[in-house]
């Protein structure tokens, strides 16, 4: 029975226990899986139970799994009793604007199309915010095709935006920011279109209307943002565009059209930059050291986007001291270009 190979492949979107599942017809003969697994389903026949394999595991022998619609059902049920957190109605999360110089917030204003069904009540089973699981496929770039987008996210202190400034130049001829816009006045050595494309404040709104942002915020009463047309400009260079985003834009950027690669960046803190007391700033005053709030914070940080959005991410990159993740960061690159990597099935369909 080996001749007909299955090729259903799917990404998990949640941690399964069959020990704790109290539904299964056989505890024993479940298959474990954390969030991120890709399994192979060897058979959909029953519609409460599918046999899977874990993807690069040794072992031959299917276990049960429950179907997509089965844990959909347990979900919106879970749902309906208050069992389980609203994914609409998150708090609150502490992002990194570590990334930006002090004293700029960005917000993230996605169109209401982009929160999609938000002022539902979020139970109906077949609403692509249950974590379940996603039908993936192996997928490479080829030569003549447009290079993947490259997407950082990044939790409080992890500085992407400084990571990614990094990587490009070393690489100028490979890889590219899109150039954002702005409403503040062009300075002497600036060019349009090179540091920004400078437009005025009518002009801003009515983009920001149209939904040509993927992103955008103020700053010292300019306003700034990143539109979807400046990363297929970077693409048309055949140069891998890297974007790095409040996790907020995942969805929006979630396209066949950019097949993003998302790199969530954490910062590690060495005990040589840790200190005991709260006497500085957060994200470390005095010589860069950081307190143990300030430790506390990053890590809540971590915790929120990877529970939010930890389903989205393809990578996590953890950052210990600048060189050595832009290192990490320049490897993770050069394979994309060079192997090929799991992605949803309806990109490439
Ligand atoms: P400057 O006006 O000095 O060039 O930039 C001021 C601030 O605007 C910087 O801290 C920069 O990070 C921020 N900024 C630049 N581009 C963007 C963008 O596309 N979106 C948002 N939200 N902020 C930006």
């Amino acid at each position: 029975d080996r001749l007909k190979e299955s090729k259903v492949y799917m990404r998990a979107l949640f941690d399964y226990i069959p020990l704790e599942d109290k539904a299964t017809p056989c505890q024993e003969a479940g298959l474990p899986f954390k969030r991120g697994d890709i399994l192979q389903v060897v058979t959909q026949d029953d519609p409460t139970w599918w046999q899977a394999k874990r993807v690069g595991d040794s072992n031959l022998r299917a276990g049960l799994v429950p179907s997509k619609q089965f844990q959909e059902r347990r979900l919106a049920y879970r749902m309906k009793m208050g069992t389980l957190p609203n994914p609409k109605s998150p708090k609150k999360p502490a992002y990194d604007q570590g990334c930006d110089k002090a004293g700029l917030r960005r917000s993230f204003r996605l169109s209401r199309k982009d929160r999609q069904g938000s002022s539902g009540e979020g139970s109906d089973p077949g609403d692509p915010d249950f974590l379940t699981y996603e039908e993936v496929t192996r997928y490479q770039q080829r030569p003549n095709e447009r290079p993947r987008l490259v997407v950082l996210i990044g939790s409080l202190g992890a500085r992407i935006n400084e990571l990614k400034q990094r990587v490009i130049a070393e690489n100028p001829h490979r890889y590219a920011v899109a150039v954002p816009h702005t409403t503040r006045p062009k300075k002497p050595h600036e060019k349009d279109g090179v540091e920004y494309h400078f437009v005025t404040k009518q002009q801003f709104d009515a983009d920001a209307l149209n939904n040509k942002f993927i992103e955008h915020g103020e700053y010292k009463e300019n306003q700034y943002g990143t539109s979807i047309e400046a990363i297929r400009s970077v693409q048309a260079k055949n140069k891998m565009c890297i974007v790095d985003v409040q996790p907020e834009a995942l969805k929006r950027l979630r396209t066949a059209e950019f097949k993003p690669y998302v790199i969530f960046v954490k910062p590690r803190v060495p005990e040589s930059r840790r200190r005991r007391s709260a006497a500085t700033s957060p994200g470390g005053g005095e010589h860069g050291r950081i307190t143990d709030e300030d430790l506390q914070e990053m890590r809540q940080s971590a915790i929120q986007i990877d529970q939010q959005y930890g389903h989205l991410v393809d990578r996590v990159l953890i950052k210990e001291d600048s060189a050595s993740a832009c290192a990490e960061l320049r490897g993770i690159l050069e394979r994309l270009e060079r192997e090929s990597f799991w992605v949803p099935l309806c990109w490439v369909r």
